[in-house]
């Protein structure tokens, strides 16, 4: 699916389920499974996002004298690196890295809302990467089988309408909560 609709999405179903903030970290969430696509703006923010997690961990790491925010800023900089090597629709669309992610996000966030927001922005993608003719490597690493809902193409009619759709979900929650 476009980048646009992985956004939208995430944002629509991060407002229902966490608010304002929820949205924000929905639509982020939407869109980080594709930092393995080595062109486009996700990866080339991925990769400063790395070095600055690197740069910022060990500087910050040794301004503050804290080893934790060192040792994990740079871990976070690397694995981000990491997974932009990766080739595109793999372990990043898998259940593992949804899990991973959202065990990530509950350690963090500590609001049941936020963590849902976080967890369901991520799992939105692989859901609607999977209704694309490519699929996706759903229980990678264990297994290669691809999981394929639907064969709806990237950029395709479908592809737009569930764009819009998001972008109704969105509005809905905007007018439910001037209502309420
Ligand atoms: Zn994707």
């Amino acid at each position: 699916m476009q980048l646009r609709t992985h956004i939208v999405i995430g944002a629509a179903i991060g407002l229902w389920v966490g608010g304002p903030i929820g949205g924000a970290l929905g639509a982020f969430a939407g869109v980080v499974p594709d930092v393995d696509l080595d062109v486009g703006s996700v990866a080339r923010g991925a990769r400063w996002l790395g070095v600055i997690g690197i740069a910022g961990g060990a500087l910050g790491g040794y301004l503050l004298n804290s080893p934790t925010i060192a040792g994990l800023s740079i871990a976070g900089g690397f694995l981000l690196l990491m997974l932009i090597r990766l080739p595109h629709r793999g372990p990043t669309h898998s259940l593992a890295l949804a899990l991973l992610w959202s065990l990530l996000g509950g350690l963090w966030l500590r609001d049941p809302g936020l963590i849902g927001a976080w967890a369901a922005g991520y799992l939105s993608h692989l859901f609607l990467d999977a209704l694309t003719p490519q699929g996706i490597p759903w229980l990678g690493p264990l297994s290669g089988g691809r999981l394929r809902l639907a064969r709806w193409r990237t950029g395709s009619l479908w592809d737009h309408a569930i764009l819009i759709l998001g972008g109704l979900i969105g509005v809905g929650w905007i007018g439910w909560k001037m209502v309420g």
